[in-house]
């Protein structure tokens, strides 16, 4: 390997929607390829074809295009280490494991699933430290090293299933260092002999992951500390090839909101928020999860949100753009602590992109909302409308329900607000109101407050006494953004018609 190169994967297994953990995994690889001018590789890794879903591979590919997670090399841009669908490499891993075996660090084993039980169980009645297929029970099974040569060659000559298993050395400590995680000891004695090869001629993880990584020059692993527990084994496989491991940074776990546990594929619609980056149906029940792109959020936040996610600058600053990312970018920032999904905070961050958007480009997402619903206004218009909404919303899908008066003009008013605030001289009132605004130009909020304080003044009326009428006769009820921008909004017309509306409807 070239030393300085950076060189990163992503390597998800399409057995499913992709996690947001798994999105945040591949940002921060992206972010670190970024930073050091290096290069991002998309692998997909489907050796294990019992956990194969179908879609799940272009939902992968969709997700990033949706975010803006760009990949230097992978199964949708092709590239010079290819091909990068481990399903597509299966020729290669074979030759990986026989040389292991000839080095004498890897066996052939041919034991049933059968006598792997029966091995099992006997373990564990013998109460040993390492219940599994072991340094302490290999030597009792089926094995290359149990088998004399004559009786291994003829079982693979007769094409017996059997699968390769790597040697566990003794009692070594094999000792590794973790970017995020410090330096790490393991005795080899607590670690079992893994599969490395499949009787159905197809390479375990363990073994296609590091043969890749090796052939695809990765310079630096990071991944979930849930391969952690891997990692010895890695270590180990490395030194066995001969090879020099890459560095390895395993990140924090992703947790609940409440802190307790691991954030689950099946806690998003169960605690109100999605875990998915798009929505997906399950191809076997139809069952729908939810997805960020769908709930509203924007790319933009989205990644914000999954860099703050087990990162942080440093710094106060909260609100980063993917160039920010990269340029403040560290592993060394990556916490130890697994970090909380917070999905207030989650809608908080979109509410701080939705404000940053200008009018036109709100009111331009909303139209297809606007268009269902049957509502056809001008651009221009839309845009004001979102103007005096847009702060009250975390989102786009908000607008209408803080908006929808300004489109359609109440059909009912609040009830306790009108018993409230309609008195005996309301409608001579209103009328005067009707009058005023009726001489207003332009009719704009500045002017109407301009003209305000004159009007109340030679009426000897109060701000209090009219502006909540003026709001129910508008809306209908006591929300709203403030009473003068809807005028301008809503237009003289529109006004005095409204208010005309409100007195016939209560005038005794
Ligand atoms: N295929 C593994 C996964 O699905 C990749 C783990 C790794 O990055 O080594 O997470």
């Amino acid at each position: 390997m070239d030393s300085g190169k950076v060189r990163v994967r992503f390597a998800p297994s399409p057995t499913g929607p992709l996690h947001i953990g798994g999105v945040r995994t591949a940002l921060y690889n992206y972010l670190f390829a970024r930073k050091h001018h290096g290069q991002l590789i998309l692998r997909i890794e489907d050796t294990d074809r019992t956990r194969f879903v179908e879609g799940a591979e272009d939902y992968i590919l969709e997700s990033f295009k949706w975010c803006g997670i760009e990949f230097d090399e992978g199964v949708h841009v092709g590239g010079p280490f290819g091909p990068y669908r481990q399903s597509e490499r299966k020729d290669i891993y074979r030759q990986f494991a026989e040389k292991l075996v000839a080095s004498g660090h890897a066996y052939y084993a041919f034991d049933t699933a059968e006598e792997l039980e029966t091995l099992r169980k006997q373990l564990e009645s013998e109460k040993l430290p390492n219940t599994s297929y072991s340094v302490i029970s290999r030597t009792r099974m089926k094995n290359s090293l149990t088998l004399n040569e004559v009786e291994v060659n003829s079982k693979l000559a007769a094409g017996e299933e059997f699968v390769i298993r790597f040697k566990m050395p003794e009692n070594e400590s094999v000792e590794f260092s973790d970017l995020i995680r410090g330096d790490i000891s393991v005795n080899t004695s607590t670690l079992d002999d893994k599969v490395l090869f499949k009787s159905d001629g197809m390479p375990t993880y363990h073994l296609a992951n590091i043969v890749d990584d090796h052939l695809m020059e990765i310079s630096h692993v990071i991944r979930g500390e849930e391969w952690l527990p891997s990692l010895p084994l890695h270590i180990l496989l490395y030194r066995s090839f001969g090879w020099n491991a890459p560095q390895f940074a395993h990140m924090p776990l992703t947790l609940k909101p409440d802190g307790k546990g691991k954030l689950s594929k099946r806690d998003g619609d169960r605690l109100g928020f999605p875990v998915f980056p798009l929505e997906w149906k399950n191809p076997q029940t139809g069952e729908v999860s939810s997805g960020y792109r769908e709930s509203g959020y924007f790319p933009e936040a989205f990644i914000n949100i999954l860099a703050f996610l087990g990162w942080n600058p440093g710094t106060e600053q909260e609100i980063f753009s993917m160039e920010e990312l990269i340029e403040a970018f560290s592993i060394g920032r990556i916490g130890k602590a697994g970090s909380r999904f917070d999905p207030e905070k989650a809608k908080w961050y979109n509410h701080q992109y939705l404000i940053q958007k200008s009018d036109k480009e709100l009111a331009e997402i909303w139209m297809s909302e606007l268009t269902e619903r049957g509502i056809d206004f001008s651009m221009d218009y839309i845009s004001k409308v979102v103007g005096l909404v847009k702060e009250r919303a975390d989102f786009v899908k908000d607008f209408w329900e803080n908006a929808s008066f300004f489109f359609e003009a109440p059909e009912s008013y609040d009830e306790k607000m009108v018993k409230k605030r309609w008195k005996e001289d309301t409608p001579e009132i209103l009328i005067k109101v009707m009058q005023w605004i009726e001489n207003i130009a332009p009719f704009t909020s500045a002017e109407i407050h301009e003209k305000m304080n004159d009007f109340l003044q030679k009426n000897n009326i109060g701000m209090g006494q009219i502006m909540p009428l003026i709001r129910l006769a508008l809306v209908g009820s006591g929300k709203g953004p403030g009473v003068m921008e809807m005028m301008e909004v809503l237009g003289k017309e529109e006004v005095i018609k409204r208010i005309d509306q409100f007195i016939s409807i209560y005038k005794p």
